[in-house]
């Protein structure tokens, strides 16, 4: 017999407790002999963030080493914790299935008075490469599953237990973006498969209107997504003109404009509802008057709005932000035309937090 033949399987094989949804684990609960209501007080647990059952004070110790040998409890390690001055929070995971072991992801928790948001990662790198981006300088790695997508909120509210925020600000997680490392719609089974456990009543329970997945344009996924989850939608534009584009955002070579405004124009909304448009300001880049016309031409204003968002520097970046000044004037140029603009506040800078800065740096030691 082989070496092979004899190892037991890899963890990557093991069920992670972060993906478990409450029929599942009941069958396990069963399989085990053990009583169901044992599967709705481990997920009490897990949906506060405590993924140890070492810390499932209420669930015998007998159950707690099974759980522990059997399922996959901890997807993700908590390598790094960075607070900026706002009170974002900027964590650096590391993955602990085999195959990405020591791959490092990053999240951001970044709390308001009356929200609290979660930005998480979909890979590990990403597919793309978009040239103003740190993440797409980093090449691709591996895809998340839906447990580590999940576990990344799982983990962020543990910290926030264990740790409130001072002042003001939110405690909690009201909302989910996707706008961390790696393009969703490039991982669909990850994405879709976390959104599934994010909005399930027996697990995280929030509202599709409080999901936002960024992409940057890959049309037959976003479709899919409109029809198995239509949760809010925001769309990396950068550009108004196919040539500007597919410099910028280069998957617009595969789907160009045209092809985007017809997908835009089907995408389900609710009432009351907007697509964003992301558009990152590059000084002299996209931010001419010839811009401000091809964005006049391309957004449909009844059902979108524009987020123009200052340019994240990071080491090495080709790329200068457009200065302040010009960059509300920008605003103040598409609102006069009839469209929503609004400059997004750029949260966590001091740490590297904000869009597009992300890109796990960190190596493991041991
Ligand atoms: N891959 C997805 C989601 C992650 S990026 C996407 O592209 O939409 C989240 C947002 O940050 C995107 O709009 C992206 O274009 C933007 N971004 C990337 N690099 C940036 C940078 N250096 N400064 C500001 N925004 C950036
Ligand atoms: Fe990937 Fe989005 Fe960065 Fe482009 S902007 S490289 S799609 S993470």
């Amino acid at each position: 017999m082989t070496e092979t033949m004899v190892t037991k399987p890899a963890s990557q094989d093991l069920v992670q407790l972060s993906a478990l949804t409450l029929p599942a684990l009941q069958h396990l609960m069963e399989a085990w002999g053990q009583p169901k209501f044992r599967a709705k007080q481990v997920l009490d647990w897990r949906n506060k963030g405590i993924l140890d059952p070492a810390e499932m004070k209420n669930i015998p110790e007998a159950l707690r080493d099974r759980l522990s040998s059997s399922l996959m409890c901890q997807p993700l390690r908590l390598v790094r914790r960075e607070c900026s001055r706002d009170g974002t929070r900027k964590y650096v995971f590391a993955l602990n299935r085999p195959r990405l072991a020591g791959k490092m992801v990053e999240a951001v928790f970044i709390p308001e008075e009356k929200r609290g948001t979660v930005c998480i990662s979909s890979q590990v790198g990403c597919v793309l490469d978009c040239p103003f981006c740190h993440t797409g300088t980093q090449g691709f790695e591996g895809n998340l599953s839906p447990g580590e997508i999940v576990a990344q909120v799982l983990m962020i509210k543990a910290d926030l237990l264990h740790e409130p925020m001072t002042g003001d600000l939110h405690d909690g997680v009201t909302h989910i973006v996707y706008m961390g490392m790696g393009e969703p719609m490039a991982n669909e089974e990850g994405v879709h498969g976390s959104l599934a456990l994010l909005m399930d009543e027996d697990g995280l329970k929030l509202s599709r209107r409080r999901i936002t997945v960024s992409t940057s344009g890959l049309i037959p996924q976003i479709d899919r997504l409109g029809q198995v989850h239509p949760v809010n939608l925001a769309i990396s534009l950068h550009a108004a003109m196919d040539d500007k584009r597919n410099v910028l955002v280069p998957i617009n070579r595969k789907y160009p404009l045209t092809q985007l405004r017809h997908c835009l124009d089907n995408y389900p909304l609710p009432t009351q509802r907007h697509i964003t448009l992301e558009y990152v300001l590059l000084d002299g880049v996209n931010d001419q008057p010839e811009d401000i016309a091809a964005l006049r031409r391309f957004v449909n204003p009844e059902r979108e709005r524009i987020n123009l968002i200052q340019f994240n520097p990071y080491p090495g970046s080709p790329y200068r932000g457009t200065p302040k000044e010009h960059m509300s004037k920008f605003a103040q140029d598409l609102i006069s035309k009839g469209i929503r603009a609004t400059l997004r506040r750029s949260r966590g800078q001091d740490i590297m937090a904000a869009c597009g800065q992300l890109k796990a740096e960190t190596r493991e030691v041991s």
